[in-house]
């Protein structure tokens, strides 16, 4: 079956940089694969009661006043939106396959009651969850699945989600390219163990970054340390970084908080910011 075209046939390249604020960023996981608490685990971390210590996976959702994206959708997407006000997902984007960030794309189904839902990501992963989720791309839908419109996009052509213009970009998660994507001067990036210097003039002007960083030591062969997040913060000149896709690894959130540079902070879940 063919996909369906991307969109930027429809809208005309322009500069990725509105004058003024988006609108809202809502962290919705900022926990790795296997989200914190452990399982299993009975370190400080993982037996904390502050909230700030629990970690549902990888996700965030960007309401402007007309639109609303998610980024990823991961196993615990059905408990991260059930708080939120029933409101229409506009469009799901998607940075990889791995299931701690698709693994909950079967719960979007209430969500296509409001309409169906435009999902967009990279050839790779189109492939992927058509592999899946087979059940949601056949002609003839099997009532009550979701009705998901796939869309794939390729690193450096905008597209648009309703009044948002969003720039893909490529990073390198080990061997796999995966996208994060760019609104205006806000920069969503997941899963980076490196990203290439012809990479780095798209992201010329993020003011504010979401970027992954596992722990702060031990290095892992496809996601970067917290002082490689810094080191990437200040390459691209981000006024504020907030980290993300974080291990039980790197300690109490306020202790932790504590250790980090001016305008480099630990994501939680639940924080919202203004881009
Ligand atoms: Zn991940
Ligand atoms: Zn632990
Ligand atoms: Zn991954």
């Amino acid at each position: 079956m063919n996909q369906h075209e991307d969109t930027n046939s429809e809208h005309p390249v322009r500069t990725p940089l509105p004058s003024e604020g988006l609108g809202e960023a809502l962290f919705l996981g900022t926990g790795t694969s296997s989200g914190v608490p452990v399982i299993g685990c009975d370190c400080e971390v993982c037996r904390s009661s502050d909230p700030h210590d629990k970690r549902l996976r990888t996700s965030l959702l960007l309401e402007t006043s007309d639109t609303r994206i998610l980024i990823d959708c991961g196993p615990d997407f059905r408990q991260q939106i059930l708080p939120l006000p029933f409101k229409k997902i506009d469009a799901i984007l998607l940075t990889h396959i791995h299931y701690d960030h698709v693994g909950g794309i079967d719960d979007v189904r209430p969500y296509c009651k409001l309409g169906d839902i435009d999902v967009f990501s990279n050839e790779h992963t189109c492939r992927g969850l058509r592999h899946n989720f087979p059940y949601c791309f056949t002609d003839e839908l099997y009532p009550g699945v979701p009705k998901l419109n796939l869309h794939t996009v390729t690193p450096h052509h905008p597209f648009r989600v309703g009044s948002v213009d969003v720039l893909p970009i490529e990073v390198m998660h080990d061997t796999l390219p995966i996208l994060g994507f760019r609104f205006g001067r806000f920069a969503y990036i997941t899963d980076m163990k490196t990203i290439a210097d012809s990479e780095l003039p798209y992201l010329k002007g993020v003011e504010t970054l979401v970027v992954n960083a596992l722990r702060w030591q031990k290095p892992h062969h496809s996601h970067q340390l917290i002082q490689d997040a810094i080191d990437f913060s200040r390459c691209i000149g981000a006024k504020q970084t907030y980290l993300t896709h974080l291990t039980h690894n790197i300690g109490l959130h306020n202790e932790a908080e504590a250790r980090l540079p001016e305008g480099v902070h630990f994501a939680y879940d639940g924080l919202r910011i203004s881009v």
